[in-house]
């Protein structure tokens, strides 16, 4: 008799540029994983919203996109924008609604310095930094409410209203908490600018406060957005887990990245946490024009990406598996250029396809 496999249906996203390639890339890893543990397997459906099918025809999702996109276990994206399209229409046309339609007001950004690769920071060890960046994904100053009072005149006036809600920031603060309580050091670091912004941030502050009194166990920090980048260079040991807004976090996740080792290695996970409504999961870069179509992307930020799809839909032995054979891959050499490495995506792609071989 044979056993029946648990299914789980991935909407899978490519959109632009080098979105494509490392969509690919982690759609064969996926299917290679499954093949090789057994017990599961993946089914994906490809969409293909993108800016190129917007300037033919018009739309980046059909009026039932996000309709469909809610039949899936979870919704595997590579990247949006690319140069012909200005990038706030390309951002607004896809990504963003399906982050907010879908409730995914969670978007947790880990960073870690990967077995072989290094930081840029002289003396960063790869205990030295170990972060989990929780973004608020839903609200704050990706609002999109504002205007602009004329067209085109030396008077123009234009708004960008930020928009912060107690039910948003209390949210956002509890998984924030839960996620530092989880982790061996329990020290959570949270991240406004208060002294400028002296409505919505200060009700950051307030809650996070408020919230804190629920984690007696868990240590806490307050930081101004500029001073933390300082530390962030200076001090990377001292932090662990970092909550902030949906802006301060994107900007913040994009240095963590850097800071170890390089961008294209970064995941994250947009998370409905109530679980009604699929989860998201893509790498932290854009489309990358430069390097578009070169085959030299980068597939490591895919591939953490998708182990951490694997983990949200239940397949834990998967997710790990999937990691520790990104790392024995890295820890060999086997890496793209912006790693100081001489492979290209498919060469990593083929090395940790045979490493998923050989651990299981
Ligand atoms: P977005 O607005 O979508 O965040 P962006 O304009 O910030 O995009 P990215 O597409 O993230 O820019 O890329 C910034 C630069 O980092 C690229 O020009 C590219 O050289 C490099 N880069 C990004 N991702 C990768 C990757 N996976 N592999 C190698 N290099 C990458
Ligand atoms: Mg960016």
């Amino acid at each position: 008799v044979r056993e029946v496999s648990r299914i789980h249906r991935i909407a899978s996203i490519p959109g632009d540029g080098i979105g494509v390639d490392i969509t690919d890339a982690a759609v064969e890893i996926l299917n290679v994983l499954a093949k090789t543990i057994g017990g599961f397997e993946f089914e994906f459906t490809t969409f293909d919203w993108s800016s190129k099918k917007f300037l033919e025809r018009g739309w980046y999702m059909p009026p039932d996109g996000l309709e469909q996109l809610k039949k899936f276990d979870a919704i595997y994206f590579g990247a949006v924008g690319w140069p012909d399209v200005p990038d706030h229409i390309s951002l607004w046309g896809l990504i963003l609604p399906i982050r907010k339609s879908l409730n995914q007001y969670v978007n947790v950004r880990p960073t870690r310095i990967l077995e072989g690769t290094k930081s840029p920071l002289a003396d960063c060890q790869r205990e030295d930094l170990d972060w989990v960046i929780i973004r608020e994904n839903s609200e704050g100053e990706y609002s999109g409410q504002g205007g602009t009072s004329h067209e085109s005149s030396p008077h123009t006036v234009a708004t960008e209203v930020s928009i912060f809600t107690r039910v948003g920031i209390e949210r956002i603060m509890r998984f924030a908490f839960e996620t530092a309580r989880s982790r061996p050091r329990k020290k959570l670091t949270m991240v406004t600018k208060s002294n400028a912004q002296r409505h919505g941030m200060v009700l950051w502050d307030t809650v996070f406060y408020e919230v804190a009194k629920e984690y007696g166990d868990v240590e806490i920090d307050k930081m101004l957005v500029d001073a933390m980048t300082v530390r962030m260079v200076l001090q990377p040991k001292s932090l662990d887990t970092i909550v902030a807004t949906n802006l301060h976090a994107d900007i913040l996740s994009d240095l963590a990245a850097a800071l170890s080792g390089s961008i294209g290695i970064a995941p994250s996970s947009n998370l409905d946490p109530t679980r009604a409504n699929p989860s998201m999961f893509e790498p932290i870069h854009g489309s990358a024009p430069d390097i578009a179509g070169k085959g030299i992307a980068n597939p490591v930020g895919a591939f953490w990406s998708a182990a951490e799809m694997v983990r949200w839909v239940g397949e834990e032995k998967a997710a790990d598996g999937l990691m520790k054979a990104v790392e024995n891959v890295t820890a060999r050499g086997v890496k793209t250029k912006d790693l100081g490495g001489g492979e290209d995506t498919k060469g990593v792609t083929k090395a940790v396809c045979q490493e998923i071989e050989t651990l299981f």
